[in-house]
């Protein structure tokens, strides 16, 4: 009996930015595996058993789901936002390359989500607007001068720069320090986007500069968009304001 493995997506929070794939793949499912408040978020089923485990524990998690796999079940393993986005898609494949031989026969479906900084991005205008990359600040899987190295490269290049994981309770002082980084390269005026929870009950969405940019701003559930010299906000009158990226740039900008 071949078994089956899907890593689904859930999107940011809100239900419905659950796609319809990802609802069918959960549906379908015998077993759902996942870190426990993303198995809240999905309706409990009928004959479906549900392994909820740490956060931290994405290695053992992912390996649980393979070989329950490779016993012939349906399992779905579950991501907030989308799963190939600093979350479990990698470590199911970090297992499969490593481990036995039947998890590289297994049927493997990998079903996208919304990922958070395209959700905050969505919220304030178009920050993404131009060329952008993502980055994780935390340092359990890499050394911080790689992250700080990263971070000169991205701000120098003139990339609108996403920052995933900027803060946990092991790890308070990064989110500042990489902000004295960016600083070195970037106007105390660039626009930085803080978002909150988004799709969430708790979702707040605030908009300040590299400046006043500080860790009071940040939790866990915080992803924060920091712009580039061309990243512009429009005040509109009773309404929040437009966060842009132009299309266009002539120069590198840093
Ligand atoms: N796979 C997820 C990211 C996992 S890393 C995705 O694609 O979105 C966890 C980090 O994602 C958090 O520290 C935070 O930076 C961000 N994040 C996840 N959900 C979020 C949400 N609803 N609002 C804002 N940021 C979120």
């Amino acid at each position: 009996m071949s078994g089956h493995l899907a890593v689904i997506g859930l999107g940011p929070g809100d239900p419905r930015y659950l796609t319809a794939e990802a609802a069918d793949a959960l549906a379908e499912a015998q077993a759902l595996y996942g870190y426990g408040l993303y198995l809240d978020r999905v309706p409990a089923r009928a004959g479906q058993s549900r392994h909820p485990s740490d956060n931290r524990e994405e290695a053992a998690r992912a390996g649980e789901a393979l070989r329950h796999a490779a016993q012939g079940g349906r399992v779905a393993v579950v991501s907030g936002g989308d799963p190939g986005v600093f979350a479990m898609a990698a470590a199911i494949c970090e297992q499969i390359e490593t481990g036995p031989a039947a998890w590289r026969a297994l049927d493997v479906t990998v079903v996208p989500g919304i990922t958070a900084m395209l959700a905050v991005a969505a919220r304030i205008g178009a920050p993404l607007g131009h060329d952008f990359c993502a980055l994780s600040l935390s340092d359990n899987l890499k050394p911080w001068p790689l992250i700080e190295r990263r971070l000169d490269a991205a701000a120098e290049a003139g990339f609108v720069i996403a920052l995933y994981n900027p803060v946990s309770h092991a790890r308070p002082w990064q989110f500042g320090s990489a902000v004295e980084r960016l600083r070195r390269h970037l106007p105390a005026t660039t626009p930085v986007v803080f978002g909150r929870a988004v799709g969430r009950r708790d979702e707040r969405v605030d908009i300040t500069s590299l400046g006043a940019a500080g860790a009071a701003l940040v939790d866990m559930a915080t992803l924060v968009i920091v712009g580039t010299r061309e990243t512009r906000v429009i005040a509109r009158p009773g309404r929040p304001a437009l966060v842009y990226t132009p299309r266009a740039a002539a120069e590198v900008s840093a």
